[in-house]
């Protein structure tokens, strides 16, 4: 193994970012990748603790509604229907 490899091998164990790279996860997921006895199931992407993957679909789903950046292409997306 190059010196490379094991630094992207790191980067991507990595859940305690709030870079928005990794998204949602539930916390089975979390709990996998967490090393040690004290456990933070909360989702690394928005701070709240999804069970099952339906919850995480569900929060992937309310947050790109929430934005800005969708409202705006929603409301591009109606006038150009309007004509
Ligand atoms: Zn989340």
């Amino acid at each position: 193994m190059t010196p490379k490899d094991e630094k992207t091998k790191v980067r991507a164990e990595r859940v305690d970012t709030k870079c928005g790279s990794i998204g949602h996860m539930t916390a089975d997921e979390i709990k996998k990748r967490t090393i040690g006895p004290d456990v933070n199931v909360s989702c690394p992407d928005c701070g709240e603790i999804h069970l099952t993957p339906e919850d995480v679909t569900e929060a992937q789903a309310k947050k790109l509604t929430a934005t800005p950046k969708f409202k705006k292409i929603e409301a591009d997306a109606e006038q150009q229907r309007k004509g």
